[in-house]
């Protein structure tokens, strides 16, 4: 695996992505409003309408941190439960730290966009015992305060996508910090709250080289996500999904932004062009080719 340096303002930062599988979700619940004779056009699904999505997280080292963006869905939940997801690929956020050569216990921080059982999963393991533990035993984990609420007293939209066993550890552990506006979490590296997908998901904008790369969790799942009216019938706020997309992306058209993709399993990261139909993706890319695109 290759890795990626800057020296701006004499930071050095090295990014790695961190596959930790695919799973499904029917097209439909994906692009919301969208009809599927347009949608199918844009990204492929199975003849039952599922869309293959991947669980895509990213590292980060810089400046004595080594931050993880997001975990997967971890393996402790029952067989029954991964099988309806329809979890599939050869990634696992083991392999793909033993890949980089990066322990679990080197990370300091892990940076949990929102809480819904595909992101957070991985955060907490069973050990040998069967006790369930942090996978990161010397890392803080950040989230949003208002996503913790949301967390602990779940509407009934998201109570089937909370699970207690995916974050009470961490809790009880001591380790969870919750933010409750936009904060730098190290120089470089910002964290911003949005609210449309789910109440404080945190989205991390990450200073590199002369792009900023964000990654969009949930604001923006896939490329094909990126017209405004694309918003997943998932989302618990679309009129704010919506306004958050389109003052996001123009800002991010705006500046020369880089889009790094948690759920695209085709599109890793993307730039973007505006054009009088609104904005749109300019080139797709994989991390690793990053720097030809900057
Ligand atoms: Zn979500």
């Amino acid at each position: 695996m290759q890795k990626y340096t800057t020296f701006a303002n004499k930071r050095i930062m090295q990014l790695y992505k961190i596959e930790t599988g695919n799973f499904m979700a029917d097209g439909g619940a994906l692009f919301g409003v969208v009809p599927k004779v347009i949608w199918e056009k844009r990204y492929p699904c199975n003849d039952q309408n599922y869309c293959n999505l991947s669980m895509r997280c990213l590292l980060i080292k810089t400046e004595g941190r080594v931050i993880l963006i997001d975990t997967g869905v971890g393996n402790k939940q029952s067989e029954q439960f991964f099988s309806y997801q329809h979890l599939n690929g050869d990634d696992s956020l083991h392999q793909s730290f033993a890949n980089v050569e990066v322990g679990l216990h080197e990370v300091t921080d892990v940076v949990l966009t929102h809480l819904h059982f595909d992101h957070c999963g991985g955060a907490v393991e069973k050990d040998e015992k069967g006790v369930l533990k942090a996978t990161f035993p010397n890392a803080k984990y950040w989230a949003a305060q208002s996503q913790w609420d949301n967390y602990l007293s779940s509407n009934v939209r998201e109570g089937s996508v909370y699970f207690k066993e995916n974050m009470m550890p961490i809790f009880e552990s001591g380790n969870l910090e919750l933010i409750d506006e936009n904060t730098e979490l190290c120089p470089g590296i910002e964290l911003r709250i949005f609210n449309g997908h789910t109440k404080g998901q945190v989205i991390p904008f990450i200073k590199y080289k002369n792009t900023t790369i964000v990654y969009t969790g949930d604001l923006i799942p896939v490329m094909a996500s990126l017209p405004t009216a694309w918003v997943s019938a998932y989302d618990t706020d679309p009129i704010t999904s919506m306004e958050e997309k389109t003052a996001f992306l123009s800002e991010a058209a705006d500046n020369n932004y880089t889009l790094f993709f948690e759920h695209d399993l085709y599109n890793e990261c993307c730039t973007l062009l505006k054009t009088e139909r609104g904005i749109k993706s300019k080139e797709s890319f994989k991390l690793e080719e990053i720097d030809n695109y900057l």
